[in-house]
């Protein structure tokens, strides 16, 4: 997996560059926009990661250029309070979004996770089937069953189950899930998150023994399946 970063400073990019190869992956950099959007058009690379604030040319618009050419995986990576980077990004077809300052671990699975679901086709899952354990989402027709039971969910406890399911095994912080299931009006009210995600327990009949809502303290949740061997 050949991976392109296209970011202007200098440190990010030395240490991206040494975890992604440490990760197996291989890197290559551009520090500035326009170079970094013909690089990218080469249609040499499997996933870009690009930055937004870039001289020459902003990650936005190197995104608008890339899209009438290719389909390319693109994670964005966005500055602290740039909720409109973000949404222009996601509208411009970005496959995902990363805030400065990150964690290591996080960007390192949102890319597995861009990279898994970028591939053609994966067998093992049927087209718009999402599942942990014996909870199956299938996204056609909204439907979600437990142990083959059908559950109802209002939209909002759908949408946010959805939003956990295509995001399991990676935490998520209460913004991104607000920004993401309620949409970016409601930034800043991240208890409604806590409660909603308070009625899908409940619903999906989430227990304390096989815990698929998992709560990370003072950040947000993550969806793990505990049942699966490791
Ligand atoms: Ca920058």
């Amino acid at each position: 997996m050949n991976i392109l970063i296209i970011e202007d400073e200098a440190d990010i990019v030395r240490f991206l560059m040494l975890e992604l190869q440490h990760e197996g992956y291989s890197a290559s950099s551009c520090t500035n926009g326009r170079a970094g959007l013909e690089k990218a058009l080469t249609g040499e690379f499997d996933l870009i990661l690009l930055d937004v604030m870039l001289p020459e040319l902003n990650g936005i618009e190197i995104l608008r250029r890339l899209r009438k050419e290719n389909s390319v995986p693109v994670i964005l990576v966005t500055a602290r309070d740039t909720v409109m980077e973000k949404v222009n990004g996601l509208d411009m077809g970005a496959n995902d979004y990363i805030t400065k300052p990150f964690h290591i671990e996080e960007l390192l699975a949102r890319i597995r996770m861009v990279l898994r679901t970028a591939e053609p086709s994966s067998p093992s899952s049927p087209e718009g089937t999402l599942s942990i354990g014996d909870l199956i989402l299938t996204a056609s027709s909204r439907q979600v069953t437990r142990a083959g039971v059908i559950i109802e969910l209002t939209k909002t406890q759908y949408d946010l189950l959805e939003y956990l399911l295509r995001n399991r095994d990676i935490v998520l912080s209460r913004d991104q899930i607000l920004s993401h299931v309620w949409g970016y009006e409601y930034a800043g009210n991240s208890n409604v998150v806590d409660v909603y995600v308070r009625y899908l327990r409940n619903r999906i009949h989430d227990s304390d023994e096989i815990k698929i809502i998992e709560t990370i303290r003072g950040i947000g949740y993550v969806l793990r399946d505990k049942t699966r061997k490791e």
